[in-house]
């Protein structure tokens, strides 16, 4: 089968600082560096890396069809990401010497993606396949209702945590992955804890603390795999890729979700995300 992911796509640029600036203040930075990134970029790069076949589905300015092209690199199928007269999805990250940062989020051609550009995807899409959405997109709901309507299994990423967004698309989900604190949010918006939604499948990812699985009829915790993490950034996004790869296989949620866990942590252990992203083989080597 396939996997469909309505994905952001992002240039993170990320700058080394001596401090995180103050309001009114200039700092020269000490490095600098550009990297493929966007929670949907991601997700598309983990999924392809696990061995499942990939769509994205997006947009970048002209600026940004280096990062396209690097997905397509990466082994994702980049037929239906558009190329827009607007600017490129950009982060701006300042990082100082203890690793702490402050990020500025210009959303650009996420935001705009073409109703169009959707359309023509989804008419490639069969039954059984899975659509992927996040929340650094416009088009959620109508890529959830579009995909049900059509057979499609529709996963949702509820990060960065909107209640508005999650409550749209919550009615078409077959499966919702959120982290501890999205799983927070979600009890202060709505009231309602994972095991009360109505959503087959829910996977709250707990960082080192591993992860809990809310199926149809039983729950289930996973412990992490214990490793020195020198950075977390993309580790959610990993899990949730490998996940649904796994689950694209036929693998049972238990198989799909000791593999996801696998590939997180492993991907802990390295500095960077999207471009270092481990694939299948160095998950099933990984031996921690
Ligand atoms: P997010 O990046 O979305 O906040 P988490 O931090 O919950 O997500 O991490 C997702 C998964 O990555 C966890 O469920 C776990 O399996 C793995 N993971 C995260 N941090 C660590 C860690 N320090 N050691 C081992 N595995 C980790």
């Amino acid at each position: 089968m396939a996997i469909w992911n309505l994905g952001s796509i992002n240039v993170d640029i990320v700058y080394a600082v001596p401090h995180i600036l103050n309001a009114g203040e200039t700092l020269s930075s000490t490095g600098r560096k550009v990297f493929l990134g966007g929670k949907g970029a991601n997700m598309s790069v983990a999924s392809a890396r696990a061995g499942a076949r990939v769509n994205h589905i997006g947009a970048v300015g002209h600026d940004g069809v280096w990062a396209a092209d690097r997905l397509l690199e990466y082994g994702v199928d980049t037929r239906n990401i558009a190329v827009l007269d607007t600017d490129t999805a950009q982060a701006i990250i300042m990082v100082d010497p203890h690793g702490e940062n402050a990020i500025v989020l210009h959303p650009g051609a996420n935001i705009e993606i073409p109703q169009t550009v959707l359309q023509t995807a989804m008419a490639e899409a069969q039954t059984g396949d899975w659509i992927v959405l996040q929340n650094e997109t416009n088009l959620q709901r109508t890529a959830a209702n579009l995909g049900k309507k059509m057979g499609l299994k529709v996963a949702y990423a509820a990060a960065p945590f909107d209640a508005d967004r999650v409550m749209a698309v919550l009615p078409y989900l077959d499966f919702l992955i959120l982290n501890a604190v999205e799983a927070e949010q979600l009890h202060a918006a709505t009231g309602q804890r994972p095991e009360d939604l109505p959503v087959r499948d829910v996977i709250v990812t707990l960082g080192a603390d591993g992860a809990d699985w809310y199926g149809p009829s039983e729950k289930q915790h996973f412990d992490a795999i214990p490793v020195d993490p020198v950075d977390t950034t993309g580790a959610g996004d990993t899990f949730t890729g490998y996940v649904l790869a796994g689950l694209d296989r036929g693998m049972v949620m238990e198989q799909a979700i000791g593999l996801a866990t696998k590939a997180s942590a492993l991907m802990v252990t390295r500095h960077g995300t999207a471009d270092v992203i481990p694939d299948l083989s160095e998950v099933t080597a990984f031996r921690p």
